[in-house]
Protein backbone atom coordinates (compact mmCIF):
# COMPACT_ATOMS: atom_id res chain seq x y z
CA UNK A 1 0.00 0.00 0.00
CA UNK A 2 1.23 3.62 -0.63
CA UNK A 3 -0.93 4.77 2.16
CA UNK A 4 1.27 6.41 4.68
CA UNK A 5 0.55 6.62 9.03
CA UNK A 6 -2.53 7.91 9.37
CA UNK A 7 -2.91 10.45 12.59
CA UNK A 8 -6.50 10.92 13.20
CA UNK A 9 -7.18 14.49 14.97
CA UNK A 10 -10.75 14.62 16.30
CA UNK A 11 -12.22 16.83 19.21
CA UNK A 12 -13.26 13.75 20.99
CA UNK A 13 -11.00 10.62 21.27
CA UNK A 14 -13.07 7.40 19.78
CA UNK A 15 -13.47 6.35 23.19
CA UNK A 16 -13.95 8.23 26.30
CA UNK A 17 -12.08 7.87 29.70
CA UNK A 18 -14.16 7.71 33.18
CA UNK A 19 -13.29 6.53 36.38
CA UNK A 20 -14.31 3.95 38.60
CA UNK A 21 -15.32 3.32 41.98
CA UNK A 22 -11.90 2.91 42.86
CA UNK A 23 -10.68 6.15 40.99
CA UNK A 24 -8.96 3.87 37.95
CA UNK A 25 -9.53 5.05 34.35
CA UNK A 26 -11.02 3.16 32.39
CA UNK A 27 -12.14 3.23 28.70
CA UNK A 28 -15.54 3.26 26.71
CA UNK A 29 -15.75 2.77 23.21
CA UNK A 30 -17.88 4.71 21.09
CA UNK A 31 -19.33 2.31 18.62
CA UNK A 32 -20.31 5.00 15.44
CA UNK A 33 -19.51 4.08 11.59
CA UNK A 34 -16.95 6.79 11.61
CA UNK A 35 -14.83 5.33 14.66
CA UNK A 36 -15.45 1.74 12.95
CA UNK A 37 -14.36 2.51 9.39
CA UNK A 38 -11.35 4.68 10.53
CA UNK A 39 -9.85 3.48 13.09
CA UNK A 40 -8.10 0.10 11.44
CA UNK A 41 -6.55 2.16 8.96
CA UNK A 42 -5.21 4.00 12.01
CA UNK A 43 -4.07 0.47 13.56
CA UNK A 44 -2.74 -1.25 10.46
CA UNK A 45 -1.23 1.82 9.28
CA UNK A 46 0.96 2.37 12.88
CA UNK A 47 -0.94 5.95 12.78
CA UNK A 48 -2.10 7.86 15.97
CA UNK A 49 -5.10 9.21 16.98
CA UNK A 50 -5.46 12.93 18.72
CA UNK A 51 -8.54 14.01 20.40
CA UNK A 52 -10.32 14.81 24.04
CA UNK A 53 -10.81 12.05 26.37
CA UNK A 54 -13.48 13.24 27.60
CA UNK A 55 -12.47 13.77 30.90
CA UNK A 56 -9.77 16.93 32.51
CA UNK A 57 -7.52 14.62 34.14
CA UNK A 58 -5.60 16.74 36.67
CA UNK A 59 -1.81 15.26 35.71
CA UNK A 60 -2.04 15.35 32.07
CA UNK A 61 0.61 12.24 32.34
CA UNK A 62 -1.51 10.07 33.82
CA UNK A 63 -0.80 7.06 31.79
CA UNK A 64 -4.48 6.10 29.83
CA UNK A 65 -5.80 2.49 30.12
CA UNK A 66 -5.94 -0.44 27.70
CA UNK A 67 -8.99 -1.60 26.38
CA UNK A 68 -10.69 -3.65 28.36
CA UNK A 69 -10.59 -7.77 27.77
CA UNK A 70 -14.43 -7.66 26.43
CA UNK A 71 -13.82 -4.74 24.26
CA UNK A 72 -14.82 -5.84 20.95
CA UNK A 73 -15.11 -2.28 18.97
CA UNK A 74 -12.81 -1.95 16.64
CA UNK A 75 -10.84 0.44 18.55
CA UNK A 76 -9.95 -1.91 20.90
CA UNK A 77 -6.49 -3.05 19.09
CA UNK A 78 -5.91 1.21 19.59
CA UNK A 79 -2.85 0.45 22.38
CA UNK A 80 -2.96 3.45 24.46
CA UNK A 81 0.97 4.21 23.53
CA UNK A 82 -1.29 5.54 20.05
CA UNK A 83 -3.67 7.73 21.57
CA UNK A 84 -2.52 11.45 22.26
CA UNK A 85 -5.15 12.91 24.53
CA UNK A 86 -5.13 16.63 24.44
CA UNK A 87 -6.00 18.38 27.49
CA UNK A 88 -7.44 21.95 28.00
CA UNK A 89 -8.70 24.06 31.02
CA UNK A 90 -12.41 23.01 31.79
CA UNK A 91 -13.69 26.54 31.14
CA UNK A 92 -11.29 27.45 28.26
CA UNK A 93 -12.82 24.03 27.15
CA UNK A 94 -16.53 24.72 27.60
CA UNK A 95 -15.82 28.77 25.75
CA UNK A 96 -14.43 26.40 22.79
CA UNK A 97 -16.95 23.40 23.01
CA UNK A 98 -19.92 25.70 23.77
CA UNK A 99 -19.64 28.93 23.21
CA UNK A 100 -18.21 28.56 19.95
CA UNK A 101 -18.48 25.21 17.94
CA UNK A 102 -21.95 25.13 19.36
CA UNK A 103 -23.31 28.19 19.59
CA UNK A 104 -21.53 29.90 16.68
CA UNK A 105 -20.90 27.67 14.04
CA UNK A 106 -23.42 25.26 14.40
CA UNK A 107 -26.09 27.65 13.75
CA UNK A 108 -23.87 29.73 11.29
CA UNK A 109 -22.89 26.66 8.80
CA UNK A 110 -26.54 25.07 9.14
CA UNK A 111 -27.38 28.86 7.37
CA UNK A 112 -29.81 29.60 11.01
CA UNK A 113 -27.49 32.71 11.71
CA UNK A 114 -29.98 34.43 14.12
CA UNK A 115 -29.48 31.85 16.26
CA UNK A 116 -25.51 32.50 16.60
CA UNK A 117 -23.47 34.06 19.28
CA UNK A 118 -20.48 36.05 17.70
CA UNK A 119 -18.39 36.47 21.01
CA UNK A 120 -15.00 37.45 20.88
CA UNK A 121 -13.34 35.80 24.01
CA UNK A 122 -15.25 32.85 23.05
CA UNK A 123 -13.49 33.13 19.50
CA UNK A 124 -10.11 33.37 21.72
CA UNK A 125 -10.88 30.09 23.36
CA UNK A 126 -11.50 28.48 19.80
CA UNK A 127 -8.28 30.02 18.20
CA UNK A 128 -6.24 28.44 21.87
CA UNK A 129 -7.87 25.36 21.76
CA UNK A 130 -7.17 24.58 18.24
CA UNK A 131 -3.74 25.79 18.95
CA UNK A 132 -3.08 23.17 21.39
CA UNK A 133 -4.79 20.55 19.22
CA UNK A 134 -2.26 21.45 16.52
CA UNK A 135 0.98 21.39 19.04
CA UNK A 136 -0.36 18.10 20.28
CA UNK A 137 -0.82 16.90 16.89
CA UNK A 138 3.34 18.03 15.95
CA UNK A 139 4.50 17.02 18.49
CA UNK A 140 3.17 13.40 17.96
CA UNK A 141 3.83 13.48 14.21
CA UNK A 142 7.53 14.49 15.42
CA UNK A 143 7.81 11.44 17.36
CA UNK A 144 6.24 8.86 14.72
CA UNK A 145 8.91 9.99 11.90
CA UNK A 146 11.65 9.92 14.49
CA UNK A 147 10.68 6.51 16.19
CA UNK A 148 11.00 5.26 12.46
CA UNK A 149 7.59 3.21 12.91
CA UNK A 150 5.96 5.09 10.50
CA UNK A 151 5.29 3.53 6.57
CA UNK A 152 7.70 5.04 4.04
CA UNK A 153 5.19 7.64 3.15
CA UNK A 154 4.64 10.81 4.53
CA UNK A 155 2.61 10.54 7.64
CA UNK A 156 -1.27 11.53 6.68
CA UNK A 157 -2.77 13.68 9.27
CA UNK A 158 -6.65 14.12 8.95
CA UNK A 159 -8.72 16.45 10.66
CA UNK A 160 -11.91 15.95 11.75
CA UNK A 161 -14.72 18.99 11.63
CA UNK A 162 -15.83 21.99 12.73
CA UNK A 163 -14.00 22.12 16.00
CA UNK A 164 -10.52 21.96 14.46
CA UNK A 165 -11.18 24.39 11.12
CA UNK A 166 -7.53 26.33 12.65
CA UNK A 167 -5.85 23.67 13.57
CA UNK A 168 -4.16 22.66 9.81
CA UNK A 169 -2.29 25.77 8.97
CA UNK A 170 -0.52 25.79 12.45
CA UNK A 171 0.51 21.71 11.77
CA UNK A 172 1.53 22.86 8.01
CA UNK A 173 3.83 25.88 8.96
CA UNK A 174 5.57 23.81 11.86
CA UNK A 175 6.16 21.18 9.84
CA UNK A 176 7.71 23.61 7.23
CA UNK A 177 9.83 24.92 9.56
CA UNK A 178 11.26 21.61 11.06
CA UNK A 179 11.44 19.74 7.57
CA UNK A 180 9.01 17.24 9.07
CA UNK A 181 7.43 15.50 5.60
CA UNK A 182 3.64 15.57 6.13
CA UNK A 183 0.09 15.51 4.37
CA UNK A 184 -3.02 17.32 5.57
CA UNK A 185 -6.54 16.33 4.69
CA UNK A 186 -9.83 17.76 6.38
CA UNK A 187 -13.18 17.14 6.48
CA UNK A 188 -16.45 18.68 7.60
CA UNK A 189 -18.76 16.52 8.76
CA UNK A 190 -21.56 19.40 8.26
CA UNK A 191 -22.92 21.91 5.76
CA UNK A 192 -20.65 25.03 4.56
CA UNK A 193 -22.96 27.81 3.99
CA UNK A 194 -22.48 29.95 1.21
CA UNK A 195 -20.82 33.41 1.32
CA UNK A 196 -23.45 36.00 2.45
CA UNK A 197 -23.74 33.55 5.38
CA UNK A 198 -19.95 32.74 5.94
CA UNK A 199 -19.22 36.46 6.02
CA UNK A 200 -21.03 36.91 9.23
CA UNK A 201 -18.64 35.55 10.52
CA UNK A 202 -16.36 38.36 11.91
CA UNK A 203 -13.75 36.14 11.62
CA UNK A 204 -14.35 34.36 8.60
CA UNK A 205 -10.87 35.09 7.19
CA UNK A 206 -8.84 33.18 9.72
CA UNK A 207 -11.36 30.00 9.76
CA UNK A 208 -10.63 29.68 5.76
CA UNK A 209 -6.95 30.19 5.96
CA UNK A 210 -6.88 27.42 8.17
CA UNK A 211 -8.57 25.22 6.58
CA UNK A 212 -6.28 26.18 3.16
CA UNK A 213 -3.57 24.79 5.28
CA UNK A 214 -4.77 21.33 4.40
CA UNK A 215 -3.84 19.52 0.78
CA UNK A 216 -6.97 18.51 0.57
CA UNK A 217 -10.25 19.56 1.94
CA UNK A 218 -13.68 16.98 1.76
CA UNK A 219 -17.00 18.38 2.44
CA UNK A 220 -20.27 15.52 1.68
CA UNK A 221 -21.95 17.38 -1.41
CA UNK A 222 -20.68 19.40 -4.64
CA UNK A 223 -22.59 22.09 -2.69
CA UNK A 224 -20.56 22.74 0.05
CA UNK A 225 -17.50 22.67 -1.98
CA UNK A 226 -19.02 25.05 -4.30
CA UNK A 227 -19.74 27.18 -1.14
CA UNK A 228 -16.59 27.17 0.31
CA UNK A 229 -14.39 27.68 -3.04
CA UNK A 230 -16.69 31.15 -3.65
CA UNK A 231 -15.57 31.68 -0.28
CA UNK A 232 -12.08 31.68 -0.89
CA UNK A 233 -12.55 33.62 -4.00
CA UNK A 234 -14.48 36.62 -2.34
CA UNK A 235 -13.34 36.48 1.15
CA UNK A 236 -9.34 35.72 0.57
CA UNK A 237 -9.16 37.14 -3.29
CA UNK A 238 -7.73 33.39 -3.85
CA UNK A 239 -7.65 32.17 -7.40
CA UNK A 240 -9.87 29.25 -7.65
CA UNK A 241 -11.29 26.51 -10.35
CA UNK A 242 -14.75 25.73 -9.91
CA UNK A 243 -14.61 23.10 -12.51
CA UNK A 244 -12.01 21.33 -10.50
CA UNK A 245 -12.70 22.44 -7.41
CA UNK A 246 -9.50 23.49 -7.06
CA UNK A 247 -8.22 26.50 -4.74
CA UNK A 248 -4.94 28.28 -4.71
CA UNK A 249 -3.41 29.71 -1.23
CA UNK A 250 0.27 30.61 -0.41
CA UNK A 251 1.76 29.03 -3.79
CA UNK A 252 -0.10 25.58 -3.26
CA UNK A 253 -3.17 24.16 -4.84
CA UNK A 254 -5.56 22.77 -2.52
CA UNK A 255 -8.13 20.28 -3.81
CA UNK A 256 -11.37 20.80 -2.61
CA UNK A 257 -13.26 17.09 -2.65
CA UNK A 258 -17.24 16.27 -2.41
CA UNK A 259 -16.65 13.11 -0.28
CA UNK A 260 -20.59 11.70 0.81
CA UNK A 261 -20.22 9.96 3.98
CA UNK A 262 -21.60 6.31 4.26
CA UNK A 263 -23.14 4.12 6.75
CA UNK A 264 -21.46 0.51 7.77
CA UNK A 265 -24.35 -1.27 5.74
CA UNK A 266 -23.72 -4.59 6.22
CA UNK A 267 -23.76 -4.46 10.08
CA UNK A 268 -27.60 -2.59 9.88
CA UNK A 269 -28.32 -5.51 7.53
CA UNK A 270 -27.76 -7.83 9.90
CA UNK A 271 -28.61 -6.04 13.22
CA UNK A 272 -32.24 -5.80 10.86
CA UNK A 273 -32.04 -9.42 10.50
CA UNK A 274 -31.31 -10.54 14.02
CA UNK A 275 -33.23 -7.81 16.41
CA UNK A 276 -36.33 -8.91 17.93
CA UNK A 277 -39.76 -7.83 16.50
CA UNK A 278 -40.80 -4.77 18.83
CA UNK A 279 -43.91 -3.25 17.38
CA UNK A 280 -47.23 -5.30 17.66
CA UNK A 281 -49.43 -2.98 15.55
CA UNK A 282 -51.63 -3.30 13.06
CA UNK A 283 -51.00 0.24 11.77
CA UNK A 284 -48.67 1.74 9.29
CA UNK A 285 -45.72 3.19 11.25
CA UNK A 286 -44.12 6.50 10.34
CA UNK A 287 -41.11 6.90 11.67
CA UNK A 288 -38.29 9.30 13.07
CA UNK A 289 -35.01 9.22 14.48
CA UNK A 290 -33.72 12.48 15.53
CA UNK A 291 -31.67 14.06 18.35
CA UNK A 292 -33.82 17.05 19.44
CA UNK A 293 -31.88 19.65 17.88
CA UNK A 294 -33.59 22.91 15.84
CA UNK A 295 -32.23 21.69 12.80
CA UNK A 296 -34.25 18.36 12.52
CA UNK A 297 -37.35 20.53 11.62
CA UNK A 298 -39.31 18.42 14.43
CA UNK A 299 -42.10 20.97 15.05
CA UNK A 300 -42.55 21.48 11.17
CA UNK A 301 -42.69 17.77 10.99
CA UNK A 302 -45.28 17.22 13.85
CA UNK A 303 -47.32 20.19 12.21
CA UNK A 304 -47.01 18.19 8.75
CA UNK A 305 -48.49 15.44 10.39
CA UNK A 306 -51.13 16.98 11.95
CA UNK A 307 -52.30 18.43 8.76
CA UNK A 308 -52.28 14.91 7.46
CA UNK A 309 -55.02 13.55 9.64
CA UNK A 310 -56.99 16.75 8.94
CA UNK A 311 -56.87 16.66 5.52
CA UNK A 312 -57.03 12.81 4.93
CA UNK A 313 -59.25 11.10 7.85
CA UNK A 314 -58.75 8.01 6.59
CA UNK A 315 -55.53 7.75 7.54
CA UNK A 316 -57.07 8.10 11.25
CA UNK A 317 -56.30 5.18 12.93
CA UNK A 318 -54.72 3.36 10.65
CA UNK A 319 -51.26 5.34 10.86
CA UNK A 320 -49.37 6.90 13.51
CA UNK A 321 -46.13 8.50 14.01
CA UNK A 322 -43.12 6.81 16.06
CA UNK A 323 -40.52 9.61 17.47
CA UNK A 324 -37.40 9.01 18.65
CA UNK A 325 -35.65 12.03 19.77
CA UNK A 326 -32.49 11.76 21.16
CA UNK A 327 -31.46 14.39 24.12
CA UNK A 328 -28.86 16.85 22.94
CA UNK A 329 -27.24 19.56 24.51
CA UNK A 330 -30.15 19.51 27.26
CA UNK A 331 -27.82 21.53 29.65
CA UNK A 332 -28.71 24.69 27.08
CA UNK A 333 -31.49 26.89 27.18
CA UNK A 334 -32.28 27.01 23.72
CA UNK A 335 -32.82 23.18 23.85
CA UNK A 336 -34.89 23.30 26.64
CA UNK A 337 -37.06 25.42 25.21
CA UNK A 338 -37.43 23.29 21.91
CA UNK A 339 -37.98 20.59 24.09
CA UNK A 340 -41.28 22.48 25.72
CA UNK A 341 -42.23 23.44 22.46
CA UNK A 342 -42.67 19.74 20.96
CA UNK A 343 -43.91 18.51 24.10
CA UNK A 344 -46.81 20.83 24.04
CA UNK A 345 -46.82 19.83 19.97
CA UNK A 346 -47.36 16.15 20.69
CA UNK A 347 -49.35 17.00 23.72
CA UNK A 348 -51.45 18.66 21.62
CA UNK A 349 -52.06 16.81 18.73
CA UNK A 350 -52.76 13.51 20.76
CA UNK A 351 -55.28 15.15 22.62
CA UNK A 352 -57.20 16.40 19.51
CA UNK A 353 -56.85 13.10 17.42
CA UNK A 354 -56.82 10.06 20.06
CA UNK A 355 -59.38 7.68 20.57
CA UNK A 356 -59.96 4.82 22.55
CA UNK A 357 -57.98 2.53 20.58
CA UNK A 358 -55.67 4.95 19.28
CA UNK A 359 -53.39 7.53 19.83
CA UNK A 360 -51.80 9.29 16.49
CA UNK A 361 -47.73 9.56 18.36
CA UNK A 362 -46.13 8.03 19.79
CA UNK A 363 -42.91 10.18 21.38
CA UNK A 364 -39.83 8.69 22.84
CA UNK A 365 -37.54 11.39 24.75
CA UNK A 366 -34.40 9.31 24.88
CA UNK A 367 -32.23 6.85 23.70
CA UNK A 368 -32.64 3.59 22.21
CA UNK A 369 -30.01 0.63 21.41
CA UNK A 370 -28.92 -0.48 18.45
CA UNK A 371 -31.58 -3.92 18.35
CA UNK A 372 -34.45 -1.17 18.67
CA UNK A 373 -33.20 0.79 16.64
CA UNK A 374 -32.66 -1.87 13.71
CA UNK A 375 -36.16 -3.28 14.72
CA UNK A 376 -37.89 0.19 14.20
CA UNK A 377 -36.27 0.80 10.65
CA UNK A 378 -37.02 -2.60 9.63
CA UNK A 379 -40.85 -2.25 10.76
CA UNK A 380 -41.52 0.97 9.60
CA UNK A 381 -43.18 1.89 6.70
CA UNK A 382 -42.59 5.70 5.84
CA UNK A 383 -39.08 6.34 7.25
CA UNK A 384 -39.79 10.57 7.42
CA UNK A 385 -36.24 12.49 7.34
CA UNK A 386 -37.01 15.93 7.25
CA UNK A 387 -34.28 18.39 8.88
CA UNK A 388 -33.99 22.04 7.69
CA UNK A 389 -30.65 21.96 7.47
CA UNK A 390 -28.24 18.58 7.63
CA UNK A 391 -25.03 17.56 6.81
CA UNK A 392 -25.58 14.34 5.55
CA UNK A 393 -28.23 12.70 7.90
CA UNK A 394 -27.08 9.04 8.77
CA UNK A 395 -30.55 7.91 9.76
CA UNK A 396 -31.98 8.18 6.29
CA UNK A 397 -29.58 5.38 4.78
CA UNK A 398 -30.01 3.37 7.79
CA UNK A 399 -33.24 3.33 7.13
CA UNK A 400 -33.20 2.00 4.05
CA UNK A 401 -30.66 -0.47 4.94
CA UNK A 402 -33.06 -2.18 7.75
CA UNK A 403 -35.82 -2.00 4.36
CA UNK A 404 -35.34 -5.96 4.50
CA UNK A 405 -39.06 -6.87 4.33
CA UNK A 406 -40.64 -7.39 1.16
CA UNK A 407 -42.58 -5.03 0.00
CA UNK A 408 -40.34 -2.72 1.69
CA UNK A 409 -41.73 1.19 3.12
CA UNK A 410 -41.14 4.36 1.71
CA UNK A 411 -38.29 6.76 2.55
CA UNK A 412 -38.96 10.34 2.64
CA UNK A 413 -36.04 13.40 2.63
CA UNK A 414 -35.46 16.79 3.23
CA UNK A 415 -33.58 18.64 -0.18
CA UNK A 416 -31.59 20.53 2.35
CA UNK A 417 -30.30 17.21 3.82
CA UNK A 418 -27.01 16.03 2.05
CA UNK A 419 -28.98 12.92 2.00
CA UNK A 420 -31.78 14.33 0.23
CA UNK A 421 -29.02 15.71 -2.39
CA UNK A 422 -27.97 11.84 -2.80
CA UNK A 423 -30.86 9.22 -2.43
CA UNK A 424 -32.40 10.03 -5.40
CA UNK A 425 -35.06 7.72 -5.38
CA UNK A 426 -36.38 8.78 -2.13
CA UNK A 427 -39.78 11.19 -2.02
CA UNK A 428 -38.61 14.31 -1.75
CA UNK A 429 -40.88 16.79 0.93
CA UNK A 430 -40.17 20.32 1.61
CA UNK A 431 -39.87 20.66 5.45
CA UNK A 432 -41.01 24.68 5.33
CA UNK A 433 -44.15 23.85 3.52
CA UNK A 434 -46.29 22.15 5.84
CA UNK A 435 -49.23 21.33 3.53
CA UNK A 436 -47.24 20.12 0.75
CA UNK A 437 -45.84 18.20 3.50
CA UNK A 438 -48.39 16.44 4.48
CA UNK A 439 -49.05 15.57 0.57
CA UNK A 440 -46.07 13.82 0.37
CA UNK A 441 -46.02 11.88 3.31
CA UNK A 442 -50.05 10.70 2.36
CA UNK A 443 -48.66 9.55 -1.15
CA UNK A 444 -45.87 7.80 0.46
CA UNK A 445 -48.66 5.92 2.40
CA UNK A 446 -50.38 5.26 -0.94
CA UNK A 447 -47.69 4.22 -3.08
CA UNK A 448 -48.05 1.05 -5.05
CA UNK A 449 -45.89 -2.29 -4.08
CA UNK A 450 -44.06 -1.84 -7.40
CA UNK A 451 -43.08 1.44 -7.29
CA UNK A 452 -41.53 1.13 -3.46
CA UNK A 453 -39.56 -2.05 -4.43
CA UNK A 454 -38.22 -0.51 -7.14
CA UNK A 455 -37.55 2.65 -5.24
CA UNK A 456 -35.75 1.14 -1.99
CA UNK A 457 -33.79 -1.28 -4.50
CA UNK A 458 -32.14 1.50 -5.88
CA UNK A 459 -31.37 3.18 -2.40
CA UNK A 460 -29.91 -0.20 -1.15
CA UNK A 461 -27.96 -0.49 -3.66
CA UNK A 462 -26.45 2.78 -3.39
CA UNK A 463 -25.68 2.92 0.37
CA UNK A 464 -24.33 -0.83 0.20
CA UNK A 465 -22.07 0.13 -2.42
CA UNK A 466 -20.93 3.36 -1.20
CA UNK A 467 -20.37 2.39 2.87
CA UNK A 468 -18.57 4.41 5.27
CA UNK A 469 -15.45 2.02 4.19
CA UNK A 470 -15.67 3.25 0.73
CA UNK A 471 -15.99 6.55 2.38
CA UNK A 472 -12.85 5.80 4.34
CA UNK A 473 -10.95 4.87 0.50
CA UNK A 474 -12.88 7.52 -1.32
CA UNK A 475 -10.68 10.09 1.42
CA UNK A 476 -7.27 8.20 0.92
CA UNK A 477 -8.06 8.64 -3.10
CA UNK A 478 -8.84 11.70 -3.05
CA UNK A 479 -5.37 12.79 -0.72
CA UNK A 480 -3.35 10.58 -3.99
CA UNK A 481 -3.02 8.03 -0.93
CA UNK A 482 -3.95 5.21 -2.57
CA UNK A 483 -2.42 3.53 -5.58
CA UNK A 484 -4.52 3.38 -8.81
CA UNK A 485 -5.61 -0.74 -8.66
CA UNK A 486 -6.64 -0.03 -5.27
CA UNK A 487 -8.89 2.91 -6.18
CA UNK A 488 -9.79 0.26 -8.50
CA UNK A 489 -11.02 -1.74 -6.34
CA UNK A 490 -13.48 0.42 -5.33
N1 LIG B 1 -28.70 7.17 17.14
C1 LIG B 1 -28.18 6.87 18.37
N2 LIG B 1 -29.03 6.63 19.42
C2 LIG B 1 -30.37 6.71 19.31
C3 LIG B 1 -30.89 7.04 18.06
C4 LIG B 1 -30.01 7.28 17.00
O1 LIG B 1 -26.96 6.79 18.51
O2 LIG B 1 -31.08 6.53 20.30
C5 LIG B 1 -27.73 7.38 16.03
C6 LIG B 1 -28.24 6.96 14.67
O3 LIG B 1 -28.09 5.57 14.51
C7 LIG B 1 -27.36 7.79 13.74
C8 LIG B 1 -26.97 9.00 14.57
O4 LIG B 1 -27.46 8.76 15.88
O5 LIG B 1 -26.20 7.07 13.38
C9 LIG B 1 -27.56 10.30 14.02
O6 LIG B 1 -26.82 10.71 12.91
P1 LIG B 1 -27.39 11.79 11.89
O7 LIG B 1 -26.37 11.97 10.82
O8 LIG B 1 -28.74 11.38 11.40
O9 LIG B 1 -27.58 13.12 12.75
P2 LIG B 1 -26.65 13.91 13.79
O10 LIG B 1 -27.16 13.54 15.14
O11 LIG B 1 -25.23 13.48 13.54
O12 LIG B 1 -26.90 15.37 13.50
Amino acid sequence: TSTGSMIVVSNRLPFVLKRNEEGKLERTASAGGLVTAVAPVVINTNGLWVGWPGIHLEDPNEPIPESRPDDITPTAGLKSEKVVTVQVDPVKFDDYYNGCCNATFWPLFHSMPDRAIFRGDKYKAYTEVNKEFADRTFEALKRLVKSGEAENEPPLIWIHDYHLMLAANWIRQTAEEEEVPCKLGFFLHIPFPPWDIFRLFPWADEILQGMLGCDMVGFHITDYCLNFVDCCQRSLGCRVDRKNLLVEHGGRTVRVRPLPIGIPFDRFVELAHTAPKLLSTNQKIILGVDRLDYTKGLVNRLKSFETLLEKHPEHKEKVSLLQIAVPSRTDVKEYQELKEEIDQLVGRINGRFTTPNWSPIRYIFGCVSQDELAAFYREAYVGLVTPLRDGMNLVAKEFVACQINTPPGVLIVSPFAGAGETMHEALICNPYEIDSAAEVIHRALTMPEDERILRMNYLRRREKLNDVNYWTKSFLSAMGSLSAQEDHDE
